[in-house]
């Protein structure tokens, strides 16, 4: 029987543990994937330290996966053995349900839970996926370069995309990081006037070489009055995890402006005058569905666009994971499976 090897979290709180297991076979809507690389995200946590309901261990995280195809389920169509897909998030969905229907796959009634969260995902030389989670992955793109594409991309590509921003806006990446340093990226590739907001300017030379057309030091000048000097942001993608950051900058929202919240923090509170006055409005953003993902690979490609990694062997992912965890890599963590 061959045998697969994973790095599992065998219960909340616990250190990782590498283990050998036998591979598993696909159900019929599943897909078994090789997987190359898998990037390390804020969100893992979700599995490590047990922050969401219905976890069950011992699990497998990993939501940024790219690999290869090894075996297909006896339903599946259009996957052949040997493709290279994504797997994000997003565990995929039925297809048959209200919401399915309705184009609204990200909240599908059946399929409920998250990659690495709910169900194994790939910090492991293989995991299974469902075929609907698949995106498919252009032939040019790295998997190790390309992995974080897959949650940290997808997010940052897709709430941009979706918030209303014209070729022009003015947009406002809030927080340089993992998510901000793509979204910079994506923002400028959208024809956006690119305002990057971070504490301090430490980082202000790499977010200006990422396309950055402006910056503002949330340390020494307050936002807000930063951004509506400049007329006001038409969107505000905020990626800080940090609730007082977050509300510090709503009010330099314009005129019908938009907040995107793509960070997890904790409650934020809002002053409604800030909203008020401009029609302004703030809401969340789901990262994307499988084909999000690969329409953010498409694009990166399409215009260079990649995240900055720091890589390691995924037999390390205890030293990884705590890497990420210190919020002091630049700027996402991979484990390269080979
Ligand atoms: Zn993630
Ligand atoms: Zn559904």
């Amino acid at each position: 029987m061959s045998t697969m090897r994973a790095m599992i979290v065998p219960q909340a709180g616990a250190p990782f543990e590498l283990v050998e297991r036998e591979i598993p076979s696909p159900d019929p809507r599943e897909v078994l994937i090789k997987v190359q690389a898998c990037g390390v995200c804020h969100s893992d946590a979700a599995t490590v330290g047990g922050h969401f309901p219905g976890v069950e261990y011992p699990r497998v995280p990993g939501h940024e996966v790219i690999g290869t195809i090894a075996a297909v389920g006896a339903e599946v169509a259009g996957w052949p053995v040997g493709a290279r897909v994504g797997v994000g998030w997003w565990p995929g969905s039925c297809g048959y349900c209200g919401e399915c229907r309705r184009g609204q796959a990200f909240a599908c009634e059946n399929v409920r839970g998250a990659t690495g969260v709910t169900r194994d995902g790939g910090y492991a030389t293989h995991m299974l996926a469902d075929a609907s989670a698949l995106a498919r992955v252009p032939a040019s793109l790295d998997a190790v370069e390309s992995a974080p594409l897959l949650c940290a991309g997808v997010t940052t590509f897709n709430a941009i995309r979706n918030s209303g921003a014209r070729g022009g806006d003015l947009v406002a990446i809030h927080g340089i990081g993992g998510l901000g340093h793509l979204g910079i990226q994506f923002a400028a590739k959208l024809g956006f006037h690119t305002v990057a907001v971070n504490r301090g300017r430490d980082k202000e030379q790499l977010a200006r070489e990422l396309g950055a057309h402006d910056y503002i030091d949330s340390a020494a000048d307050d936002p807000a009055q930063a951004l509506r000097a400049m007329g006001g942001a038409k969107v505000i993608i905020a990626t800080v995890t940090n609730a007082e950051a977050m509300q510090a900058i709503v009010g330099g929202l314009g005129p019908r402006g938009t907040m995107m919240l793509i960070g997890a923090t904790g409650p934020i509170s809002i002053n409604p005058v800030d909203l008020i006055v401009r029609s302004a409005s703030v809401r969340g953003w789901y990262s994307g569905v499988s084909v999000d993902s690969e329409d953010t690979l498409c694009f990166s490609e399409l215009h260079a666009i990649g995240s900055m990694n720091e890589v390691y062997p995924f037999e390390q992912a205890q030293q990884a994971y705590d890497r990420m965890m210190s919020g002091q890599a630049r700027f996402r963590v991979v484990l390269r499976m080979e």
